[in-house]
């Protein structure tokens, strides 16, 4: 079961029939469920762990009978963010040992991982920056390393299995194209704020972008 710090306003609980209000706790598999307030739910005497500290949280998930882990709704991008797990607290404090026994192991680990992301975003970026300037052979000088290093941090969880397979999609790279033109080629930015609808302003600066793409290609 999940814990919803819920963006609904018409959540009550199942089985005390309590109101739940927006942002408070609201236990169920899915925030469409049918669920319990956080008094009724199993969690009730379980210990809360604050993310930051995956080997923590992995571990104490792992030694715990239950694991209820808390979403918190990110309105800016419009999805739930984990914000924490509630699980026992006897599991939190085997999990902690383990995290002592081996941290100097899990930090040469990560240090390697680390490397190894770096390695593998310059090959992307090389190999992305070469695609454009394929796509786009009359795309102003050095551009391409700059749209694909936007691109790059954009999608840095497929860096490394796109870098590896040395192929990228045409779309993804109109995409990242366009938009690059639209950041700096026309006054989209400096359209915002003054009652103008996003959809209006991408409309208006589209022609632009359109007969940019066609000189550069
Ligand atoms: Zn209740």
């Amino acid at each position: 079961m999940n814990i919803f710090l819920t963006k609904k306003k018409t959540l009550s609980c199942a089985k005390c029939g309590k109101a739940i209000a927006q942002g408070e706790a609201y236990v169920a598999e899915s925030e469409k469920h049918k669920g319990t307030c956080f008094a009724c739910s199993p969690y009730v005497n379980a210990t809360f762990l604050k993310p930051g500290n995956a080997a923590l949280t992995r571990r104490s998930k792992k030694h715990s009978s239950y694991c209820g882990v808390v979403y918190a709704w990110n309105a800016r991008r419009k999805r739930f963010d984990r914000r924490g797990q509630y699980v026992e607290a006897e599991a939190i404090v085997k999990a902690q040992r383990e995290c002592e026994a081996d941290q100097e192991e899990r930090k040469l680990k990560n240090e390697r991982a680390a490397i190894r992301r770096a390695e593998q975003e310059k090959v992307y970026i090389a190999e992305f920056s070469k695609a454009i300037r394929a796509m786009y052979p009359n795309c102003p000088k050095n551009r391409e390393f700059e749209i694909a290093k936007h691109a790059c941090e954009k999608y840095s969880g497929r860096v490394g299995r796109t870098a590896k397979a040395k192929e990228f999609d045409k779309k993804m790279i109109d995409l990242a194209v366009e938009a690059h033109i639209r950041h700096t080629e026309t006054n989209y930015d400096h359209q915002f704020g003054v009652g103008k609808t996003k959809r209006a302003i991408r409309s208006d600066v589209k022609p632009y972008i359109m007969s940019t793409l066609r000189k550069w290609s």
